[in-house]
């Protein structure tokens, strides 16, 4: 159906509307990037080296041209010659900065701070600016609201890096289904990057369907059983939910492929997919500033780097990058595929340790263990620390427990429970944990609760909330 520019039909007013067929533009502009992306699987070390360092190369001089921010701290370097290694020799950018200095740092004239945040509060849903950007917003676990503008070629490189591995794997594997379906299970609405980079189809023929994964549990499940999906994509914790739902018999699904993202993919929601559904985990590692970093190819532990749109860097406390396999304080990301609002060096809060060897995929893209969450996690009494991980071998092992929150307090925790757990062998499990993390006499308290409070917007789990906030911050 062709419309004239004219028409003022009020399908043309419509902001859904009019955002949706910008919308299916830049989806046709994503699948037409696949192929690329698919055979950039395939490259040799050196093919994937040499190509990040002339996007590296594109990504400085451009940054060092054009924003003011940048071109203060890339004054010393030679963009033309530029290595990975020549990184190091620049200040680490933190999130503070990227927000408190948005206006030196982006590099198109027509975009400001100001005009972003009204874009945010102006529009009434999702949308593109006149110069195909779009605006997202998220809160993040340090505390710092972030702005963050994505230009369309930005979005069809994230959609990409989001998706490849399992294109890939769509043409390489068995036959799928004549009609396949994803289940996408995000925020569901603005100001969230999650709904556009998810709800991706990754199939010729495949249709999606959006579930607010902030509802009560009851209506995510109604809603997916309903749905019939043959793929599902959605925060790691509500996949594992479904998954434990599907094995207690209370959903049914025949799935081709689960995705993961937003949230660390804890082992017991990891198993949880495999015992009901038998099928391959693609678990994601992003975040609003940097895209997606890594992902999982579904055929071996870890996630791929996305080495060719971003340069990872492992650092110590002073921002020095130290060999893979010593330890590292903190990661840093430059976003090399992002011209609009340079991320270079950018302080991702979160820790990585690198897997060595090839992996069975065949893929020469270099991997990180699966991230095993914030250091922000544990909970530290007086001197002793008690990692999450010491609750989750607990609470993540009871098939009576289906989802769960941990509070410390100043003597203990308290655990929000939902399911049928039998409370007093729980508890005297937990207390028997703590013990052995040096906290002796822990106070531990068992609540059996309907449901768990999730962020109000984005529908995100907080699994440990610390006495302290964050320790780290
Ligand atoms: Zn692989």
């Amino acid at each position: 159906m062709s419309r004239s520019v004219h028409d003022s039909s009020p399908q043309v007013r419509d902001p859904r509307a009019a955002y949706g067929r910008v919308r299916d533009a830049h989806l046709d502009a994503v699948h037409a990037a696949f192929e690329d992306h698919i055979g950039r699987m395939d490259w040799s070390r050196e093919q994937i080296e040499r190509y990040r360092d002339q996007r590296l190369r594109a990504l400085l001089g451009y940054a060092r041209e054009r924003s003011p921010f940048h071109s203060r701290r890339l004054r010393d370097l030679d963009p033309s010659t530029a290595t990975v290694a020549d990184l190091a020799s620049l200040p680490v950018m933190t999130k503070q900065e990227a927000q408190d200095e948005w206006d030196t740092i982006v590099t198109v004239p027509d975009l400001d701070r100001r005009a972003a945040e009204r874009i945010l509060a102006e529009q009434p849903w999702f949308s593109y600016t006149p110069g195909g950007q779009q605006i997202f917003s998220s809160g993040g676990s340090s505390g710092v609201r972030g702005v963050y503008a994505w230009d369309w070629e930005l979005f069809v490189s994230f959609a990409c890096l989001a998706w490849r591995f399992q294109a890939r794997e769509e043409l390489r594997g068995p036959p799928l289904p004549r009609a396949t379906r994803l289940a996408v299970l995000t925020a569901g609405e603005p100001p969230h990057a999650s709904t556009p980079l998810f709800d991706v189809a990754t199939a010729p023929g495949m249709d999606t369907v959006v579930i607010p994964a902030r509802a009560p549990f009851d209506e995510v499940l109604a809603a997916v059983a309903a749905a019939r999906p043959t793929h599902l994509v959605g925060y790691a914790t509500v996949v594992g939910r479904l998954a434990r739902a599907a094995l207690a018999g209370d959903l049914e699904l025949e799935l081709a492929r689960v995705s993961t993202n937003s949230e660390p993919l804890l082992d017991e929601d990891r198993q949880a997919v495999r015992d009901a559904w038998h099928v391959p985990i693609h678990n994601l590692w992003g975040s609003t500033e940097i895209g997606v970093q890594a992902v999982g190819c579904g055929h071996a532990d870890g996630l791929h780097v996305c080495e060719d749109e971003v340069v990872l860097e492992r650092v110590d406390e002073a921002g020095v990058p130290v060999p893979d396999d010593e330890p590292a304080a903190r990661t840093l990301a430059t976003g090399l595929a992002n011209r609009t609002f340079p991320f270079i060096r950018y302080d991702l809060g979160d820790q990585v340790t690198m897997l060595p060897g090839q992996c069975s995929c065949g893929s020469a893209f270099v991997r990180v263990a699966d991230i095993a969450g914030r250091r922000d996690d544990d909970f530290h009494y007086g001197l002793c620390t008690v990692p999450a991980s010491a609750f989750r071998h607990v609470l993540g092992t009871d098939p009576r427990v289906s989802e769960y929150q941990v509070r410390q307090t100043s003597a203990g925790a308290e655990i929000l429970v939902v399911g049928r757990p039998d409370t007093a062998t729980l508890t005297s499990s937990l207390v028997a944990a703590l013990r052995r993390h040096r906290l002796p006499d822990a106070e531990v308290r068992v609540r059996v609760v309907d449901r768990l409070e999730r962020h109000e917007s984005t529908g995100k789990l907080r699994r440990f909330v610390a006495l302290d906030g964050h320790p780290g911050h």
